[in-house]
């Protein structure tokens, strides 16, 4: 089964992508959480993506695609994968649908968590991660056991610096010029499913596991 994720920054794209993955064994593919990985090992990738990251502007398609294709070329993906935050640009579908098409596959689902803006910003503002393990939570709706103490690690929890305020709404119009045209992409491939993401996260997840049977 492969699925992508489509949906704006803190649609909940992650939060599901991780039940779909633990429901179905299958790997969940974060390109964000690939260059944050990045960053933290201070490789050349994650040098040359954090400028972009920070500003919330994508990372170029040429760092982007190469990472991802090698990604899901390893072994565990093998029987399918959860794409989180990939393609995020109408070429970056073009090439994975090419290289899918080389190996005679295509993408099963393409899951668009909707989420209008104005929740958005408040949801983004809420989101805390771990700067050791990666793990989200959420003020509100998910908090750690302990404020700003990671459960899984005990790692600090921080406020991404893309979550800050002004780099979410660049984030938001980055999102509506340059990603928001998948959905039509996939519509015209038949893959496309919308789930309402302004749902509890339960109800969410349920309406996917509807779709995906
Ligand atoms: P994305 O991967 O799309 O950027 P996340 O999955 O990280 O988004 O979710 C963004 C923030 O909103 C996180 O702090 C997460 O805990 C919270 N969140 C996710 N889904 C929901 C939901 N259905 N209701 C409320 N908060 C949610
Ligand atoms: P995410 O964790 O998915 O919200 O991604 C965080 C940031 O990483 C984005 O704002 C981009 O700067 C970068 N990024 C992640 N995935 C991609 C992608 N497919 N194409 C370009 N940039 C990406």
């Amino acid at each position: 089964m492969k699925i992508v994720m489509l949906g704006a920054p803190g649609a909940g794209k992650g939060t599901q992508a991780k039940m779909i993955a633990e429901r179905y064994g299958i790997p969940h593919v974060s390109t964000g959480d690939i260059f944050r990985a990045n960053i933290k090992n201070d490789t050349e990738l994650g040098r040359k993506a954090k400028g972009y990251m920070d500003k919330g502007e994508l990372v170029p398609d040429e760092l982007t695609v190469s990472m991802l294709l090698d990604r899901v070329a390893a072994d565990d993906c093998k029987n399918g994968y959860v794409l989180d935050g990939f393609p995020r640009t109408i070429p970056q579908a073009e090439v994975l649908d090419k290289e899918l098409d080389r190996l005679g596959e295509s993408i099963d689902y393409a899951i668009d968590v909707n989420v209008p803006d104005e929740n958005i910003v408040k949801r983004m503002g809420g989101r805390r991660a771990c700067v050791t393990c990666g793990a989200t939570y959420h003020i509100e709706h998910v908090p750690p056991k302990k404020e700003g103490i990671c459960d899984n690690c005990g790692g600090e929890l921080i406020l991404r610096d893309d979550d800050k305020p002004e780099t979410v709404q660049n984030r938001l119009n980055v999102y509506h010029t340059q990603t928001q045209p998948l959905i039509d992409f996939y519509t015209a491939k038949g893959v496309l499913k919308t789930v309402d993401g302004t749902q509890d996260m339960q109800k969410v997840f349920a309406d996917i596991t509807d779709i995906l049977g």
